[in-house]
């Protein structure tokens, strides 16, 4: 917090105010503004920009111009940063707590991701993190709350304190691996508790920082439990609301857009009473143009640095020969596209899987004896795309099959690779009628059988056609996989020797 006006000062301006415009002292009182100005961002899992945006450099830019205008400004993370992302591959997490060191932050909720590593690791994290991490709804069954966590934090900003705490995903126990013994209450008892605690301890505006995504801040404001304003994340949108009553915000993904909401407070005698109103203004700063912050630039220089290094190192070696190339991953199967499938099956445990050849970018072969690194397989699959589970009809998993088939002879690269199921199929008959069997564990494709399915996000989003697959029942979301590569890389170190072939799961007749 920096230049808070001392009490004395505010009453020497009050006296001022008074002299040049004849308002009597309660009512210059009642004029006097403070302003606070959060800025916020959430879901930033990478500390390098990309395609010129986000990343921590640009962020913490707006931290230091937000910091020179002279107020008060309180810097918040909505949480998810821990993973995933290549680099938290290799440390779980340990470089994103050092750069958020680095830039400085206030406030941080713990999203479901800061548990992707299991809760010794959280625990890790927490301890090396120079601020406080919020998250007042985790608790065990003897009540305590997760180590190292602060159940709230106070600051002040001139004559008015605002008190804030932390609401971690209700969820996180299926959407992470926080372990069995950390349960995820309630955030609408927690926010009411929370909030009449704080203000029983003097605070005037009430903030959550909250990983409950947009629909769990719209039933933490409609369930009226006291709180003013909610810095938001999970969602990966950049939202403003505001209803007269209370304020969201949340800033996207990645710093992408950074959130700034400067709230102005005052205090007015209503009915005999002081009554404390505030007001806020929101941005969503696009950071694609604004300058990256040269020490922030150059030490996220150093862990890029690292993870070149760490992408070089060997995986596994291939036996037979992989062929990534684009001509073949869109018209048949291949070994190395039924490695992708099989490496995303086994990591979410689906019935089937289906991955497009579009996806996969190497367009190259590797010989027999080939060593695999980190490297091929971030080429090989560089969109960033991550695994996901879904529960899906067997009539529409047929319907996705169509479509992925429907483009055969265009070379598209919706063609499907598969894991899981063994698929015959025309191609010379017309587009949407080109799938003659489909054979699940043995037995014929069922319509009204629902089956899991493992997925990227890309197409589960409806991408290369795949419109079907958005009305699917989603169990594991973007927000709560891990990255398509990762899988992956995870799956050849594992086996540390593979042997993927082409063995009849799509078969033309
Ligand atoms: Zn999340």
């Amino acid at each position: 917090m920096k230049r808070n006006l001392a009490p004395a000062m505010v009453m020497h301006l009050a006296a001022a105010a008074i002299a040049l415009i004849g308002l009597s002292t309660a009512a210059a009182l009642a004029q006097e503004k403070t302003d606070v100005t959060f800025v916020h961002v959430n879901d930033v899992y990478r500390i390098a920009p990309a395609k010129g945006r986000g990343g921590l450099a640009k962020f913490a830019t707006i931290v230091k111009q937000e910091k020179q205008k002279g107020g008060n400004v309180i810097v918040t993370h909505g949480g998810d940063s821990f993973s995933p992302s290549l680099l938290s591959g290799f440390d779980k997490g340990a470089h994103m707590v050092d750069m958020l060191n680095k830039v400085g932050m206030d406030a941080m909720v713990l999203g479901n991701h800061e548990f992707d590593f299991g809760p010794d690791i959280t625990r890790q994290r927490i301890a090396e993190a120079k601020f406080p991490m919020l998250g007042a709804n985790i608790r065990n069954d003897a009540g305590e709350a997760f180590p190292g966590t602060v159940p709230s934090v106070i600051k002040t900003a001139g004559p008015f304190k605002i008190g804030m705490f932390g609401l971690a995903h209700p969820e996180t126990g299926t959407l992470s691996s926080p372990g069995a013994q950390w349960r995820f209450t309630d955030p609408i008892a927690t926010a009411r508790d929370m909030a009449a605690s704080l203000r029983k301890q003097g605070a005037d505006l009430i903030v959550a920082l909250s990983h409950l995504g947009i629909d769990g801040d719209r039933a933490l404001i409609a369930a009226r439990t006291g709180i003013d304003i909610v810095l938001g994340g999970h969602d990966h949108d950049a939202i403003v609301f505001y209803d007269g009553r209370n304020a969201i915000i949340q800033a996207g993904e990645d710093g992408n857009y950074v959130g700034i909401l400067r709230v102005s407070m005052w205090q007015k005698e209503k009915r005999g009473k002081m009554r404390f109103y505030w007001q806020p203004d929101f941005a969503l700063r696009n950071t694609a143009t604004v300058e990256a912050d040269p020490d922030i630039a150059s030490q996220v220089a150093v862990y890029e640095e690292k993870l070149s290094e760490a992408l070089d190192v060997e995986i596994g070696e291939t036996a037979v020969e992989l062929d990534s190339r684009r001509a073949t991953v869109r018209t048949q199967e291949t070994g190395f596209a039924n490695l992708i499938a099989d490496a995303m099956r086994e990591s979410v445990g689906a019935d089937v899987a289906l991955t497009n050849g579009g996806g996969i970018r190497g367009d190259r072969t590797y010989p027999p004896g080939s060593r695999l690194t980190r490297r091929d397989i971030q080429t090989e699959l560089p969109f960033g795309n991550v695994t996901v589970k879904l529960a899906i009809s067997g009539a529409d998993l047929l319907a996705a099959l169509e479509n992925g088939l429907s483009q055969v002879e265009k070379k598209a690269g919706r063609f499907p690779h598969v894991a899981g199921m063994k698929v015959v199929y025309d191609p010379a008959a017309p587009a949407g009628s080109r799938v003659i069997s489909v054979t699940i564990g043995g037995k014929p494709l069922d319509k009204n059988t629902t089956y899991t399915l493992a997925t990227n996000d890309y197409i589960a989003n409806g991408g290369d056609g795949y419109k079907v697959l958005k009305s699917a029942k989603v169990l594991i979301d973007k927000s709560a996989g891990t990255l398509l590569a990762t899988t992956v890389m995870d799956y050849i170190a594992a086996k540390g020797k593979i042997a993927p072939r082409a063995e009849g799961r799509l078969q033309q007749k």
